[in-house]
């Protein structure tokens, strides 16, 4: 598998997205927004799916052990590396998980919440995604998205949001994300295909898959034909194009005028 990545911060603030390429291996961590509100962490975000990155690509060295398992265990080893912070915070670091494994023939996938992995084939394509998060909140995520971002309205009802989303995040009542508890794994999805099947794959942040499912500016076909033509960094910009054009979030209503975006592109 040649895998080749790319990622790129949306705004002044630091990157929370993280990505890593081997031979059999793709992972893309989007981390969640804090809102500016505490976490009980001094490392932040950044640190956090760093760590957690560094962790996962180390556990699934070994090709059969399970990604769930590896995330399980990653996720205690980031938590042991933090004692002294507050891992009981609701707030704590947390991030969105995607791992694309090639191994003896076949194609492992995890996904916990909203990073999708598309798989290419004969047949069209096939997304990979867990929307749990988007089942939830319903008229909390209405109300951030019915102000112009970079406005105290908007800051204000994000602020709203995630103080909700922190309730129910990693409950069985809400949505499950990599955070400080080994739980989360056991909800991730996962499945196998068949590598024959698939000619090439991409992981993305939602910073990327929006501009098909939620800006509409471009179909599955399109995102490939352009990471065929010029690769991931050639994505990204299209889609900070179509931001560009839309500054602040009237026609595409959104949490930032630009996310952090990622993108691992994967070949045979
Ligand atoms: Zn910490």
């Amino acid at each position: 598998m040649r895998v080749c990545v790319e990622t790129q911060g949306g705004g002044a603030n630091p990157n929370e997205d993280w990505v890593a390429g081997t031979s059999t291996l793709a992972v893309v961590l989007d981390g969640l927004s804090t809102a500016g509100l505490s976490t009980g962490c001094r490392h932040g975000v950044p640190w956090y799916v760093a760590h957690l990155g560094g962790h996962l690509v180390a556990a699934l060295a070994d090709l059969d052990r399970p990604l769930a398992d590896g995330l399980a265990d990653s996720l205690e080893r980031v938590a042991a590396a933090h004692p002294e912070c507050d891992l009981g915070d609701p707030g704590t670091p947390s991030a969105t998980v995607a791992i694309l494994r090639q191994r003896h023939g076949v194609l492992d996938h995890l996904v916990l919440a909203d990073s999708p992995i598309v798989l290419e084939g004969a047949e069209g394509h096939t997304v990979i995604s867990d929307l749990r998060v988007d089942e939830v909140l319903s008229e909390l995520r209405a109300e951030v998205e019915r102000h112009e971002t970079h406005t105290s309205a908007h800051r204000e009802a994000l602020q709203r949001l995630v103080l909700a989303q922190r309730q129910v995040r990693n409950t069985p009542e809400g949505y499950w994300v990599a955070a400080a508890s080994p739980e989360a794994a056991q909800h991730a999805l996962t499945g196998t295909t068949q590598t024959r099947d698939v000619h090439s794959a991409a992981v993305l942040s939602d910073g990327v898959s929006r501009l098909v499912t939620e800006y509409g500016m471009a179909t599955w076909s399109d995102v490939f034909a352009t990471l065929l033509a010029g690769g991931p960094r050639e994505l990204i910009e299209a889609v900070r194009k179509v931001e560009a054009t839309d500054p602040s979030g009237l026609r595409w209503p959104r949490y930032k005028s630009g996310d952090d975006a990622t993108v691992a592109y994967c070949r045979w």
